[in-house]
């Protein structure tokens, strides 16, 4: 048996032939980068390698920094691993990373979602021997609906606030969460106001070449016309005076764990919409199949759960002890929503 590709180490993911990190959580020299989360992408590292669509989000969110785009599905060889990425449909850029060597391929998922949308390439299952997976979502309660469903009961939402002249305020993360929830708004119920650290990412994605709706800062927004409006910030503006001046507004949530009895209450907000970048439980168990994967090693979120249940199936499971946080509630670190607040 060959030895491990992929190992940890204390500044994380280490693919030992390459001599390179994946989403290293301490500076590096060379480093992988699945997506521009703060908790996968990290300043500090000497040299960046992601997703092409992903190279600008990267900069807006870590300043200048030494990084080279990579095409999906291009190849590169370095150190004897031919390295490619493959759109993981989590964010614009997302990206799984293919790892082979010497006839052995592993797969390192990166965050991933299995249902398709308009704002990033779609899901990409790829055959390899050995998948890292992320496991957010991994208990067998955790099953999405549709996303137009969703889109619907927020709109639905937003249409009976304007009715009575209320602001409707939704929270949700301000990278990818928020333009995944613009891209499903109708535009025909009334202004879309959106928070800056919302707008900065949407500038991003617009010159990207993914359509959102037109959106507007608050400036912008007649006040007879605010009753009206939707306004798009991250859960870290609840509560902000910023927040404050939309009045007697409805709020809502949007997260896969508004799935949670008690979670919205806990939030203290009017509504939770249950939408989620990642995958399900059933979403989760049909990208490890499609991978034909035999071996699967879980790093971040129901690691226990996953693992039992994969080793039941026979595969060969096991965990690895990341510093990998949570992209769907208030974000993972301060240096997360830093600069757009
Ligand atoms: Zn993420
Ligand atoms: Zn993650």
């Amino acid at each position: 048996m060959s030895a491990d590709m992929v190992i940890v180490r204390k500044e994380g993911l280490y693919c030992v032939p390459g001599q390179f990190y994946i989403d290293p959580w301490r500076p590096v020299e060379r480093a992988v980068i699945t997506h521009a989360h703060g908790d996968h992408a990290r300043g500090g590292h000497q040299h960046y390698l992601a997703a092409a669509p992903g190279v600008n989000v990267m900069k807006s969110r870590l300043g200048p920094i030494n990084i080279t785009g990579l095409a999906y599905g291009e190849r590169l060889v370095h150190n004897g691993v031919t390295i490619s990425l493959h759109p993981a449909g989590h964010v614009l850029g997302s990206a799984q990373v293919r790892m082979a060597y010497r006839g052995e391929v592993w797969v390192a998922s990166g965050d991933y979602k299995v249902e398709a949308d308009s704002t990033c390439a779609p899901f990409e299952p790829v055959r390899c021997d050995t998948f890292i997976t992320e496991s957010t979502f991994g208990l067998p309660i955790y099953r999405w609906q549709p996303q137009q469903e969703i889109y619907d009961d927020v709109n639905a939402w937003w249409a009976a606030n304007a009715a009575q002249g209320r602001a409707s305020v939704l929270l949700g993360y301000s990278f990818g969460k928020a333009q995944r929830l613009l891209s499903g708004l109708d535009p025909a119920i009334g202004p879309i106001i959106c928070h800056g650290a919302v707008q900065t990412l949407n500038q991003v994605y617009r010159e990207g070449g993914v359509w959102l709706p037109s959106t507007l800062m608050v400036s912008d927004v007649a006040k007879n016309d605010i009753g009206k409006s939707i306004v798009l910030a991250s859960p870290s503006a609840a509560g902000s005076p910023w927040i404050k001046r939309f009045g007697d507004f409805s709020d809502a949530f949007a997260s896969g764990w508004m799935q949670l009895r008690g979670a919205r209450r806990r939030r203290g907000v009017d509504r939770g919409f249950v939408l989620s970048d990642h995958a399900d439980w059933p979403g989760l168990l049909e990208a490890i199949t499609a991978t034909g994967a035999q071996r699967v090693i879980v790093t971040h979120g129901s690691i226990a759960v996953l693992v039992r249940w994969l080793q039941q199936q026979g595969l060969q499971a096991s965990g690895f002890d990341t510093e990998y946080g949570d992209d769907e509630t208030e974000p993972a670190a301060p240096a997360e929503e830093a600069g757009h607040a």
